[in-house]
C-alpha cells in the first residue's frame, strides 16, 4: 500500500462516535500518517473533507468467524439438530481443494472488508489462512484449529500445532492464536495445553444443550456423531463447563468464550476471558436466550463475531447489531457499539492499536450513511437504518475507491 499522507488532515461528519467518549455531534477527526492525533468537538477547526450525513466510526472487530467456510453460504441452513448441521459442514470440508480453500478465503475476506471490519478473529482449519490474512488490509488474529478427542489423534494434532507456532512470527498486523475446538472434540488436557502457549485461546464453549449432555451424561446426539467419525473417546472429555474452564485458566495470554449460549450466568469467568456472542447464528439455531444481558451486568466482557456463513447469511458486524437491537431494543446503542468495536479489541488483544478513535491509535474507521431523520439517541440513526454501504479508512488509507 502508499504510504498515507504524513501531514494532518481532518474529516467531519453528522456524528462522529468514539466509542471510549461520548458521540461528538459534527466533531472531527484528525489523522497524521497512519495514526489519529486528535478528535474534536465541532468548531474547533475546519475540516478538509465533510462525510455529509454520515457516521464516522472505530472500524469494526469481528471477533469469531471462519473464512475457510466461506464456500457455504445458503447451503447449510442452521437447524435444532446441530449434530446433523456439523455433518454436512464436515462433509463439505472433506470435498474442498486447497485451492478452493484459499478461494474460499479470500470471498470471506472482501466480504470482510467491505462491510468495515479492520480487525478480524480467524479460526482456521490448519492455519489456511495465515498467508493472506498477513497481507490483508485489516488486523487479525490467526487461530489455528485444534481437534482430537483420542490419545493418538490429540497428541498428534498438537505437534502439527506446535510446528507451526514455531514455524511463523507475529507480524505488525496478524498474530497467530490456538482454537482448541469445542469440549466435544477436543481432548481436555489439550486445552490445558493450548492455555499454556502464550497465544490467543479461542474456544468453542456451552453452545449446544447436547454440549452439555456429553460432558455431564456422556449420552446424547454427540456419541453416535463422534462413533460415526471413529473418535469416541469418552475418557478424553471434560468433565463439564467449569472443568473446561478451570483449564483455560491462562494468566499469559487471551481467552475467547465463544457462543457461550447456555454458560450459567454464575460461571467463574477467568480475568482475562472474553464471552464472544454470536446473535445472528445463535438465532438460527433456536438456543433459548443468550445470557450477555447478565454478563454485561457482572462486568464480564462481551465481543460480537459472526460466526461463518455456513450458519450466518453474511459477515456484517453491524448486521449484528442491528439484529440485536430489534430483539433488545433496552441495550443501550452504546452499548452495543462498544461491543462491536472497543471491546472486540480488547478481547482480541489488540486495544492498544485499535477498537477507538483515540489520539495514538491506528487510523481505522468505517463511514455510515445515516437516516434523515432526529433522534435523541444518535446511535438509533445507524442501527434503525438498513442500509449496507460503508467506506473504510485502515491505517490512514481509504481502502478501495473512495
Ligand atoms: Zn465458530
Amino acid at each position: 500500500m502508499p504510504t498515507p499522507p504524513a501531514s494532518p488532515w481532518t474529516l467531519t461528519a453528522r456524528w462522529v462516535f468514539p466509542v471510549d467518549a461520548p458521540p461528538l455531534e459534527r466533531g472531527t477527526v484528525i489523522m497524521a500518517g497512519e495514526r489519529i492525533v486528535a478528535v474534536e468537538p465541532h468548531g474547533t477547526r475546519q475540516a478538509d473533507v465533510d462525510c455529509g450525513n454520515t457516521a464516522i466510526l472505530p472500524g469494526f472487530v469481528n471477533a469469531h468467524t471462519h473464512l475457510d467456510l466461506s464456500g457455504l453460504r445458503g447451503q447449510t441452513p442452521p437447524s435444532p439438530d446441530f449434530t446433523d448441521w456439523l455433518r454436512q459442514v464436515i462433509a463439505h470440508r472433506r470435498s474442498r481443494t486447497p485451492e478452493q480453500i484459499q478461494q474460499d478465503i479470500q470471498v470471506g475476506l472482501a466480504e470482510s472488508l467491505r462491510f468495515g471490519t479492520t480487525l478480524l478473529g480467524d479460526i482456521s482449519g490448519d492455519g489456511s489462512s495465515w498467508e493472506i490474512l498477513t497481507r490483508a488490509p485489516l488486523r487479525a488474529i490467526v487461530f489455528r484449529e485444534l481437534l482430537g478427542l483420542p490419545a493418538d489423534r490429540a497428541s498428534g494434532a498438537w505437534e502439527r500445532l506446535d510446528r507451526w507456532l514455531a514455524s511463523r512470527a507475529d507480524t505488525p498486523t496478524c498474530r497467530r492464536g490456538i482454537s482448541p475446538h469445542a469440549p466435544y472434540s477436543v481432548r481436555s488436557s489439550l486445552f490445558f495445553a493450548a492455555a499454556s502457549a502464550r497465544v490467543p485461546v479461542a474456544v468453542h464453549l456451552a453452545e449446544t444443550a447436547a454440549e452439555h449432555e456429553l460432558l455431564l451424561q456422556r449420552r446424547g446426539p454427540f456419541v453416535p456423531f463422534l462413533q460415526e467419525l471413529g473418535v469416541w473417546a469418552p475418557e478424553g472429555l471434560a468433565e463439564d463447563t467449569d472443568h473446561v474452564l478451570r483449564l483455560l485458566q491462562n494468566p499469559w495470554a487471551l481467552t475467547l468464550l465463544v457462543h457461550g449460549n447456555l454458560l450459567s450466568v454464575t460461571a467463574a469467568i477467568p480475568p482475562n476471558a472474553s464471552i464472544v456472542y454470536c446473535p445472528r447464528t445463535h438465532a438460527a439455531f433456536g438456543h433459548p436466550s443468550h445470557p450477555f444481558r447478565e454478563f454485561l451486568a457482572r462486568g464480564v466482557r462481551l465481543a460480537i463475531g459472526t460466526d461463518s456463513l455456513a450458519s450466518n447469511p453474511d459477515l456484517d458486524v453491524l448486521g449484528e447489531l442491528r439484529f440485536l437491537h430489534q430483539r433488545y431494543p433496552d441495550v443501550p446503542g452504546a452499548t452495543l457499539l462498544r461491543m462491536a468495536t472497543l471491546a472486540g479489541a480488547e478481547a482480541l488483544g489488540w486495544a492498544d492499536e485499535t477498537g477507538s478513535l483515540t489520539p495514538g491509535k491506528s487510523a481505522d474507521l468505517v463511514v455510515l450513511p445515516l437516516l434523515n431523520q432526529e433522534q435523541v439517541d444518535p446511535h438509533l440513526l445507524f442501527l434503525e437504518s438498513a442500509r449496507t454501504e460503508r467506506r473504510v479508512l485502515w491505517r490512514g488509507q481509504w481502502l478501495g475507491s473512495v
